[in-house]
């Protein structure tokens, strides 16, 4: 069978392309190996997401933001970065953005179903489901796929979304430098005493990480790292017993806490293609760039990635040219790289830097959270960047005597 584009993975990533794409009047096929009600119905998976404004404006162009409910997303009002178990905290606050909050929290099963029911609605898409792509051919003028039951298709573009171990990217020759932090991630959501107020906490302790999202109902979504065998130890604890582990651990912020659902240990992986395409094929979301998600960046940067590759393959369309063609592969490659090695790089070293408790490196971060504290313009372009306002907004609300004619 014959398309324009031949997704590898129905992902959030692969649904969102395609979808894009699709929009565009490109016939796309999108395989996953997961049976259709994994992909039609996803089950809550324990990710909460911090979605940046970036993405949600993605997604509502994508028109899937108005698949997901209004109470099934919180607010991020604040956020405070807490370093060791001491009371220093570096504090992010929005509000001089003008903004009224830095971010969303949505479930990622929403998220994914939102994608598959806006990619489901496109007459243009066929979605493939127990369709597990085992080989991927890279010729002159098509990409050849072949499904383990034997099934073949060509297209002009393939494209993996296969997760962060693509195994199309592997077999395509394409390296990735991939690091084990040798930690698992413990995630679940829990009801608490105290009103989180909608600030989201990221403690640095000495003894493992811990992230408090809010969610609505005064809820929290509790994402605790740990070393990979103490990890073992809080799974194996039943809901009470890991309730009481974890209150100490969150300094009493939200006083005492019930669990509120599943907990789900993910083992943590980081990954970064060292290119993003190659002849017929080009890499998006985690198979291109998997991130720690220490700092939630992983699916924002998926669709922000996915929106300026489709940006670049809608001017090739626009001028008639060969949608697999490098041209466009190669603008996607310096813009995403752009956008996500640098945080991917000190999301390495930081996360080196917290594993670590030496007298020096502590003394190190004490040092490098109270620079980052004052250093105010730092912050600022962080909160720029999360709420999508531009600078110039920024700076009028911290200057209002400034003539509007230099902003
Ligand atoms: C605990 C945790 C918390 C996170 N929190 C955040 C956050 O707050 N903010 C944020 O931005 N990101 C966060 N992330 C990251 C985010 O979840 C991922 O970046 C995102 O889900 C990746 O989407 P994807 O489509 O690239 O890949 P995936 O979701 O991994 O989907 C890949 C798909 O490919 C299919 N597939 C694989 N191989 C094949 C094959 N050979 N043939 C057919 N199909 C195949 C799979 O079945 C799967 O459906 C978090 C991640 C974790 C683990």
């Amino acid at each position: 069978m014959v398309y324009d584009i031949l997704v590898i993975g129905g992902g959030p990533a692969g649904l969102a392309f395609a979808s894009l794409m699709a929009g565009m009047g490109q016939k796309v096929a999108v395989f996953d190996r997961q049976p259709k009600k994994a992909l039609a119905n996803p089950t809550f998976d324990g990710r909460d997401i911090a979605l940046s404004e970036k993405s949600r404006q993605i997604m509502d162009e994508l028109g899937a933001w108005q698949y997901i409910d209004t109470d099934q997303v919180s607010p991020i009002r604040c956020a405070r970065v807490h370093d060791g178990n001491g009371p220093s905290s570096l504090v992010f606050d929005p509000r001089a953005t003008g903004a009224d909050r830095l971010g969303n929290i949505v479930s990622n099963h929403l998220i994914r179903k939102a994608l598959y029911d806006v990619a489901k609605s496109k007459a243009n898409i066929t979605l493939f489901f127990d369709a597990e792509v085992s080989t991927l051919q890279r010729g002159e003028k098509v990409a050849t796929l072949i499904l383990s039951d034997g099934s073949i298709f060509t297209g002009a573009l393939a494209v993996a979304a296969d997760t962060r171990f693509s195994k199309i990217r592997q077999s395509s020759g394409i390296m990735a430098d991939m690091h084990d932090f040798g930690q698992t991630m413990i995630v679940g959501r829990m009801a608490h005493e105290k009103s989180h107020h909608y600030i989201a906490h990221e403690l640095f302790r000495y003894d493992g990480g811990l992230a408090v999202l809010p969610i609505n109902g005064n809820k929290a979504s509790i994402v605790q790292t740990f070393a990979a065998d103490v990890a073992n130890e809080f799974m194996d604890m039943d809901d009470q017993a890991y309730a009481r582990a974890t209150e100490p651990r969150l300094k009493s912020l939200l006083g005492k806490l019930a669990c509120d659902g599943p907990r789900i240990a993910y083992p943590l992986v980081g990954v970064y293609a060292q290119k993003f395409y190659t002849d017929r094929l080009v890499l998006i979301g985690d198979a291109a760039v998997g991130m720690h998600p220490v700092t939630a960046h992983g699916f924002n940067f998926g669709i922000q990635g996915v929106a300026n590759l489709a940006g670049h393959l809608r001017q090739s369309i626009a001028r008639g040219r060969d949608i697999g063609a490098p041209g466009a592969l190669r603008a996607y490659q310096r813009d995403h790289r752009r956008l996500s090695w640098p945080l991917y790089q000190m999301t390495e070293k930081m996360m080196s830097l917290y594993t670590n408790n030496t007298l020096p490196a502590r003394i190190v971060r004490k040092v490098a959270l109270h620079a980052a504290q004052t250093f105010q313009p730092g912050k600022d372009v962080m909160m720029a960047r999360l709420t999508s306002t531009p600078m110039r907004n920024l700076l009028a609300n911290k200057l209002p005597a400034l003539p509007r004619l230099f902003m």
